[in-house]
Formats: structure tokens, C-alpha cells, sequence
């Protein structure tokens, strides 16, 4: 763990991470004052680890933070406070409070990228790591469910397996390339900006004011984004034979992604205070999915991929749902402040579970092109 800002005023590790948040800070300002002096005089003290220690900014508590930054009460120090961009793009290598916000996303935006390109060079094997995973995840889900349930998910198991349904000619190919293919490259575009812009986010809001409303703004439109595209798969694919639902249903969700990402823009609107507005804003984004997700299961009842289908969404489902109860209600934070001040507080469960439910919809999408490009229209 990175105390780099404490060993600066030469008290003991141990002893600062029990002190009260405003005994060990130092403002950035006094930090870079200081590391003028040390420059100006001379070489009189040693340059070792001192120095080192100089070149790092100061961490400070939630009391000291500029209103724009107060976003989270619950979470009391290692916040950076008007870094410059240089000191914030290598704060990703330090422990504060976001660094796992950083990574959580950005490990996300690389796995979504190695799939893309697994999807566009054609190796089958890459994609089916990624079965691997999402079998793991369906497996724990299934410890939650009874007994009858078991085979629905082990079919979906097996279902996602390519090499079980494919064709001996996909043995060395994904899924065939007959379907149009732009609606699932879109929404893995779609993740990849929301995954992306976020990380930049929590990476770089701690420059200056300005920098922070920027920033915000893309990362809701990234998410509205996500949301969106998300949609375009299961839509078009379902209803390929029946276009005018298509128009239907992706211009519905098109212009509601419009609309929230218009009023997300409004200044008072990306403030700390509205989270839950923002959070209940999304969730009626995701609720509008129930619409074609009824109309597309009364009318595909008979295919034998809907419980595949359906795990894989209600999985994504659950998984949203999950992260944005943590995201709302701030647990574990909320329980006891400071605790969770580097590690595993909500926004970084709701991180994850965001690259949970992001996978999910990527296994059911897989369904869809596999089946689209067996059966065709
Ligand atoms: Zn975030």
C-alpha cells in the first residue's frame, strides 16, 4: 500500500494509518511547495528516498475536499485533490481511493477488447475462454436454485459451448459469418467506450473542477451508451424476420438513450447529490428491455434456445440489479465509514458486477448469432 504522502513527514507507517484522516494529510499545494524549496536548496539533504518521497502528491481526507468532490461520505481519505495530469495518470499505479474504480474497468475494457478481436480475427478458441468463464458463473448461480433448475443451466452450459453446437465445419470457425454482424459489434463498441470512459473517469476527475464535470458527463453518456447497445443484439437478431418491430423497439430505446443523455448534461444533474436519480434514470432504461423481451418470448416459446436465452438475460439482469443496490444504498461504507476507503467499497463491487452483467449479455449474444446463422431468417 502506497503511504508515500506519510513517510514525507517522517511518521511511522503503522502509526499513520491509525491516526484521524486530518492529522496525516497534506495539502497538494504545500506538497508542491515544499518540493520547490528542496529543489532550490541544494543538495544538502539526501536525495535518496527522500526525494522520492517529494515527487509524490498528498493524499487528503473527505473534510478537506472542494465542494465538487464531496460525492461520498462514507469514504474518508486517500482522495487526490487537484493533481496535475501527469501525477494522475501515474497515481494509477498507486493505492488511493479509486484505484481500484480504475482498474476494475479497465481490466474489463481489455477483456471486451480481446474479445472483439477474438470475434473479428475468428479464433474460436479465445471466445470459448470466455465460456469457460461464464460457465463458472452460471455454476455458482445455479448453488441459488432448486433442483429442477439445474438442468436448465447446465443446458445453457452446454449450449454456449461452440464446439457442442456448431456444426463439424465450426470446429475451426465461430458461429458462421452469414448474419449481418454489425449489431453485435456495435454493442461491444457500445461496452468498450462505457468500460473505457469510465476508467478515464475515475482516473483523471481529480485534476481540477472543470476536468471532473467533463469527465462525468462522458462517463454517463458511456453508460447510456452501454445501455443502448446492449439492446441492439437481442432485438435485431430476434426479430431479423419481422423488421418493423426492429424499427420499433431499437428507435424507442435510441430516442430514450437520447433523452437521458440530454438530461444527464444538465449541470445539476451530474452532481454527487443526484446518484440515485442517475441510478433510477439507467434502471428505467434497462426496465424498457421488458417489453421485448415479453413480446420475444411469447413469440419464440417454441425455440428450444429460450432458456438459454433467458439464464443468460436474467443473469445480466440480476447482475445490474445487484450493482446498482450497491451503488444506491453504499453498503458496505455506509456501515462503517473509513473501512472501505481503498478497497471494496460500493462503487467498485458496482464496477464488477457492471463487467458481469456486460459478459452475461455477450454469452446470450453469442446465442443469438449461432443460432441466426444455422437457421437464417
Ligand atoms: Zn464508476
Amino acid at each position: 500500500m502506497d503511504v508515500g504522502v506519510f513517510s514525507k513527514r517522517k511518521i511511522p507507517r503503522k502509526m499513520d494509518l491509525h491516526q484521524t484522516p486530518c492529522s496525516v494529510v497534506v495539502s497538494p499545494q504545500k506538497a508542491y511547495k515544499n518540493k520547490q524549496k528542496k529543489k532550490k536548496g541544494g543538495d544538502l539533504e539526501d536525495h535518496g528516498t527522500q526525494n522520492e518521497a517529494n515527487k509524490r502528491y498528498a493524499f487528503m481526507s473527505f473534510w478537506e475536499l472542494p465542494e465538487y468532490m464531496k460525492d461520498n461520505e462514507f469514504i474518508l481519505r486517500y482522495y487526490r485533490v487537484n493533481w496535475p495530469l501527469k501525477e494522475a495518470l501515474f497515481s494509477i499505479f498507486r493505492w488511493h481511493n479509486e484505484t481500484l474504480n480504475i482498474w476494475t474497468h479497465l481490466l474489463g475494457f481489455l477483456l471486451f477488447g480481446g474479445l472483439t478481436m477474438a470475434n473479428v480475427l475468428e479464433v474460436p478458441q479465445v471466445a470459448d475462454l470466455l465460456g469457460l468463464f461464464t460457465r463458472s458463473i452460471l455454476t455458482s448461480a445455479k448453488a441459488n436454485v432448486s433442483n429442477n433448475s439445474k438442468e436448465f443451466f447446465l443446458g445453457t452450459t452446454k449450449l454456449l459451448d461452440l464446439k457442442q453446437v456448431a456444426s463439424p465445419k465450426m470446429d475451426t470457425k465461430l458461429p458462421g459469418t452469414s448474419v449481418i454482424r454489425w449489431p453485435f459489434y456495435l454493442f461491444l463498441g457500445g461496452s468498450m467506450f462505457c468500460l473505457f470512459s469510465s476508467s478515464i473517469c475515475h482516473l483523471f476527475s481529480c485534476h481540477s473542477r472543470n476536468l471532473n464535470i467533463i469527465l462525468l458527463r462522458i462517463d454517463y453518456v458511456g453508460i447510456t451508451t452501454m445501455i443502448i447497445t446492449s439492446f441492439f443484439p437481442p432485438i435485431f437478431y430476434i426479430f431479423q424476420c419481422d423488421s418493423h418491430w426492429q424499427y420499433v423497439y431499437l428507435g424507442g430505446i435510441t430516442a430514450m438513450g437520447i433523452f437521458t443523455i440530454i438530461t444527464l448534461l444538465s449541470p445539476t444533474l451530474s452532481t454527487g447529490k443526484c446518484h440515485v436519480f442517475r441510478a433510477l434514470l439507467f434502471c428505467s432504461m434497462g426496465l424498457f428491455g421488458i417489453v421485448p423481451a415479453v413480446h420475444a418470448s411469447i413469440v419464440n416459446w417454441s425455440n428450444p434456445k429460450r432458456y438459454t436465452v433467458l439464464a443468460y438475460e436474467s443473469s445480466m439482469a440480476l447482475f445490474y440489479l445487484t450493482g446498482t443496490g450497491f451503488y444506491i444504498s453504499r453498503i458496505p461504507e455506509r456501515l462503517k465509514p473509513g473501512w472501505f476507503d481503498l478497497a471494496c467499497h460500493s462503487h467498485q463491487i458496482f464496477h464488477v458486477f457492471v463487467v458481469l452483467g456486460a459478459l452475461a449479455h455477450y454469452g446470450a449474444t453469442l446465442v443469438f448469432l449461432e443460432y441466426r446463422d444455422r437457421v437464417g431468417c
